[in-house]
């Protein structure tokens, strides 16, 4: 036998995670290292920070890896210094107190569903606006100690890490969390082994593991499918946050959704209120269906439960920003579901569809989550409207104003958002009531009576503490990246905290316009470069990487940053994250926002200044249509003047220049021998005491349970009760009444009156007989007004009145109108008839219209 020159088998490489031991005294530690109150809880924060400040820097202010790398020698330190243990003991007593309370059963409970969270910097989870607003909502669920847990992802690289390089092209990186180095925990069955959720795909399963961040009180579970059950081609489901191609995206939210709701039921757990944050959870709402009918009720039965019981949240005020699939791709997936629904292929995909027989129509997750959902709402009050007028064409047969689409307008986590200089301002002035209180603009009025010192030296402490941070953060990375040293060090020497400092931090979209302020370079020059009067603009934002545009944008002005007469005046920072959005909403004087209107469905990061004493500018769209106050801030109208994009971008460019030359600059500068501006102070006391009371997220959350929770559990819980016999009965009805719409008719009118008009001040009657088929007082009449629109702009909603039932015989029913009209003009009228029945939550539960002669 000739030896081999070589034998070896593969290595069956295991994971290890070994733990780094900490002594007894400092075990409290770990638990609060795993759960993100320290996010939001300063003394917490600043004990982590004590335990190896120049650690807690390296590590990212990560403090289970902290923890992790502690050496043993300042463990032991630590373990020795009675004062530093005594803050241990202090902060633990203080996480266990807010945590053993019983959480409030007496409101509804709620799963909330969101494909990004925005809790902390170090869980690369999210990447803009909605991760934000959802992570602020769970914490301020568990602030205000409701019944919530919620559903998302773990990605392995989450959003990316963004760099710049000397052009100015946008880096974009993506590095892979180490999830055992994160403030997260595995979720694991009794015998510790971990929970592994089965998700379906057609003919195969997705297997996912399920991992628990612990947000306060609340508990956000994350699935993760980078885990080797998985095939290669799975695994990278849950790899990128907005990442990857539409099948790749039509699998991540069969595994938000659908795996949402199997990993609640494998955890044992069932709430009131579904939530769906965004269309990209919708299909929740589909395993919903599912479990009901194996349960054994009908499909219209089912959907009366899952209808009941879920709210939709949109965030997208254009059709093109949703999520729609083609009929190849979603049935490569979905094929099986008709059969469990008991319902054929096209009545499924027409759920997602706005005309349901239209098989050009591909479906999108927003309008199924629109047909699957009781209650839909926008984040303000304007996106409401917006929203309304959206999603009409899926209730053909009434009018946007009509509809049922709803708002809440959104708001910001007052503890994590507020710098803790300004905290400390609240604490020592405010009622003691006000955490419990926070909406209330009486106690918010005591900010009023504020020194102006104090708050003038308040906000030149975040301003210093701003430039500083950007000295530290930014030095290393500018000298690497931006070649010339000289000049990156001129440009660190520049940024002056005395100048009056403008912010403008969001993600580069197009929409929001952040090119506006380069419409007239020279002007620009001209009001950053007064000797007497500084003014300094920061820029920050991270570009999608396939959008070109945005790139481009951030180019545009990086190069404009570097040309001499703008160094130092126009800044770029790097790598927007939360962390350095705290820095900066309360490190600026103004926010600045100038998105295309009316694009900005809310916006949040203007609420986050307003916390701070900073005062915004921006155009009236999103939140602050509604927040904006006169003399508390500026605004650009909110009607447009050009149709054309172009010419409004120049207008809207000339009304920031001319307000800030001949406004804000004059009175911030006016200054008095304190060296502060009277006037300016005017404006940021009113700006805080009246504005900032509204957008708290406290108000957000109450404004849901007002709005929608409450009165969909109460619902819920009517037609769930006795064996869904409500819900069978509501089906059965409207079983009944789809079955006969068609037949139901007119037997007899009056209609003189709609033939040929009449007169002001005159009472006309119009009379309609209808054989309603057998049902019984099942159809209400209106007469529908509409009334012509200046300038040939179409027409609107004028007038609907309803009809009275004025008696039957039979199953002839009479319906009379008695109109007098008090406005003369030309209009169209028409009678509409449509179902009605007690239990139904409004007109669009149940769209049949049908338009009467
Ligand atoms: C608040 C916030 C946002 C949202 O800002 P908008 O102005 O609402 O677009 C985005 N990113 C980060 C990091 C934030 O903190």
């Amino acid at each position: 036998m000739k030896i081999k020159t070589s034998n070896v088998n593969a290595p069956q490489w295991r994971e290890l995670t070994i733990k780094s031991r900490l002594p007894e005294q400092l075990k409290c530690l770990d638990e609060l290292a795993h759960n993100m109150w320290f996010g939001w809880n300063h003394e917490a924060r600043s004990l982590f920070k004590s335990l190896d400040e120049k650690l807690y820097e390296a590590v990212g202010h990560n403090p289970v890896l902290l923890l992790e790398r502690l050496n043993y020698d300042r463990k032991e330190e630590i373990v020795n210094d009675a004062k530093l243990m005594k803050r241990v003991k202090d902060v633990y007593a203080q996480f266990r107190a807010y945590m053993d309370v019983e959480p409030n059963k007496k409101r509804p409970s709620v799963a909330y569903f969101c494909m990004e969270y925005g809790i902390n910097q170090i869980l690369k989870i999210y990447s803009g606006g909605l991760g934000m607003l959802a992570g602020d909502y769970l914490k301020e669920a568990s602030d205000s100690n409701v019944d919530m847990c919620a559903v998302g992802f773990l990605y392995r690289y989450g959003y990316f890490k963004q760099s710049l390089n000397m052009e100015g092209k946008q880096i974009a990186q993506y590095e892979a969390q180490n999830f055992n180095s994160l403030p997260i925990e595995r979720e694991v069955d009794e015998n510790g082994n971990p929970i592994v959720v089965d998700v379906p795909y057609l003919d195969y399963v997705v297997h996912a593991y399920v991992w628990r961040v612990n947000v306060g009180r609340i508990k956000l579970y994350l699935l993760d499918t980078d885990n080797d059950l998985n095939s290669e081609f799975d695994r990278s489901i849950t790899h990128a946050l907005y990442g990857g191609d539409w099948e790749n995206r039509l699998k991540q939210e069969i595994l938000l959704g659908i795996g949402g709701i199997l990993t609640l039921k494998k955890l044992g757990i069932k709430k009131d209120i579904y939530h769906c944050n965004e269309g990209h959870a919708a299909l929740c709402n589909l395993q919903r269906l599912c479990d009901y009918i194996e349960s054994g009720l009908t499909f219209n039965q089912a959907m009366e439960l899952v209808r009941a019981s879920s709210l939709y949240t949109v965030h997208t005020p254009v059709p093109a920003g949703h999520d729609y699939f083609d009929e190849t791709l979603f049935g490569k997936y979905m094929q099986g579901y008709p059969q469990r629904l008991g319902i054929t292929w096209d009545e499924f995909i027409g759920m997602g569809r706005q005309n349901p027989d239209d098989h050009t129509e591909k479906f999108c997750m927003s309008t199924f989550a629109c047909n699957t959902a009781q209650e839909v709402n926008g984040v303000s009050k304007l996106h409401g409207w917006v929203s309304q007028k959206m999603f009409a064409p899926i209730w053909k047969g009434s009018y946007p104003e009509e509809s049922h689409v709803g708002y809440v307008t959104n708001g910001v986590h007052f503890p994590t958002w507020t710098s803790t200089e300004f905290r400390d301002l609240y604490d020592k002035y405010f009622d003691k009531s006000f955490m419990s209180d926070q909406s209330n603009e009486d106690i918010w009025h005591a900010f009023l009576k504020i020194p102006d010192e104090e708050i003038w030296q308040t906000r030149m402490k975040l301003k210093n503490k701003l430039v500083k941070y950007i000295r530290e953060k930014f030095t290393e990375n500018w000298l690497k990246n931006q070649g010339d040293p000289s000049r990156v060090m001129s440009l660190l020497e520049c940024i002056n905290p005395n100048a009056l400092m403008i912010g403008f931090c969001r993600r580069f979209a197009t929409y929001k316009r952040a090119h506006l302020l380069f419409t007239d370079i020279n002007r620009l020059s001209k009001i950053v470069n007064n000797p007497e009067r500084p003014v300094l603009f920061f820029f920050s934002g991270k570009a999608h990487p396939a959008d070109g545009a945005g790139q481009d944008l951030i180019k545009r002005i990086y190069e404009i940053s570097q040309r001499p007469e703008f160094l130092g005046k126009i800044i770029f920072l790097e790598d927007y994250d939360m962390h350095l959005a705290r820095r900066l909403v309360s490190g600026v004087d103004i926010w600045m926002n100038t998105p295309t209107r009316p694009l900005e469905a809310s916006g949040t990061s203007g609420e986050k200044a307003e916390m701070n004493g900073v005062v915004n500018l921006s155009v009236l769209d999103g939140w602050w249509v509604e927040g904006y106050r006169e003399g508390a801030g500026w605004a650009l109208p909110q009607k447009r003047t050009y149709q054309n994009q172009e010419y409004q971008d120049q207008l809207d460019a000339a009304t920031i220049y001319s307000l800030l030359e001949n406004e804000i600059i004059p009175m911030y500068y006016n200054k008095n021998e304190e060296g502060y501006s009277e006037q300016w102070l005017d404006v940021v006391k009113k700006s805080v005491a009246t504005i900032a009371p509204h957008y708290t997220m406290k108000r957000q959350l109450d404004d849901y349970y007002d709005k929608f929770y409450e009165k969909q559990a109460a619902r819920f819980a009517e037609l769930a009760a006795e064996d869904a016999k409500l819900a069978k009965e509501i089906a059965h009805w409207k079983e009944t009444v789809a079955e006969r719409w068609d037949a139901i008719h007119v037997v007899s009118k009056d209609t003189e009156f709609l033939t040929n008009g009449g007169e002001t001040g005159v009472e006309y009657r119009i009379k309609y007989v209808i054989d309603e088929q057998g049902l019984e007082d099942a159809v209400g009449l209106e007469l529908v007004t509409l009334k012509p629109l200046p300038d040939d702009e179409g027409r609107e909603l004028y007038r609907v009145r309803p009809f009275e039932m004025t008696g039957h015989e039979g199953n002839q029913y009479t319906f009379e109108a008695v109109i007098d009209p008090d406005d003369a003009g030309t209009f169209k009228s028409c009678v509409r008839m449509f179902p009605k029945h007690k239990n139904l939550p409004h007109r669009q539960d149940f769209n049949y219209v049908k338009w009467l002669d």
